[in-house]
């Protein structure tokens, strides 16, 4: 059991931390994973797609797509890193062909996903990363699962991580 629906909340206190967690989870992802990351400018979605990106084995510096509106990158699985917050709404989703991307054999991973709300794919991990008043450096970061697999994902890595809510 996660706790209160099965969310999972774990208080990193750097930007390791939280790509140490990003990269245990990279370990238990399985080809078509989707991952949408959520949370002010800052707050830590590019760290937590870096370990992420890092669990997966890509050697390649994975930077904000901000302007390019997506990037892949190529570990143990193709990764499509998104930033959407460009976007004005979800109809350039549809230009870029987002179906082959959010229903293909990748992972994604999806910075602003909040602002695509419409596209996105029913079951996904939602993940929302929030700064903190007392300390510079501590994010709690939220994860919710959305459909059997993510739950089973969440179980898998609330093992790995020991902290529960
Ligand atoms: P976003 O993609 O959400 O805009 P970034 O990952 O690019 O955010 O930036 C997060 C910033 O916050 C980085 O400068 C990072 O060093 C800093 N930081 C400080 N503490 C943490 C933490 N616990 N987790 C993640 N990033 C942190
Ligand atoms: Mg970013």
């Amino acid at each position: 059991l996660l706790g209160v629906a099965n969310n999972l909340v774990i208080k990193t206190n750097s930007p390791l931390e939280t790509r140490a967690l990003a990269e245990a989870m990279a370990k238990l992802l399985m080809p078509g994973d989707v991952i949408c990351l959520n949370g002010d400018l800052g707050a830590g979605k590019t760290a937590f797609s870096q370990g992420v990106a890092a669990g997966l084995g890509v050697k390649a510096p994975v930077t904000s797509p901000t302007f390019t509106l997506i990037n892949e990158y190529h570990g143990r699985m193709p990764i499509f890193h998104f930033d959407v917050y460009r976007l004005d709404g979800s109809e350039q989703m549809y230009d870029l062909g987002y179906e082959e991307y959010f229903y293909g054999e990748g992972i994604c991973l999806i910075e602003w996903a909040e602002r695509v709300q419409e596209v996105l794919p029913q079951e996904r991990l939602d993940v929302f990363i929030s700064r903190h008043e007392d300390s510079e450096d501590l994010r709690e970061i939220k994860l919710i699962p959305l459909g059997e697999r993510y739950l089973l994902l969440l179980e898998e890595l609330s093992n790995l991580v020991h902290i529960r809510n």
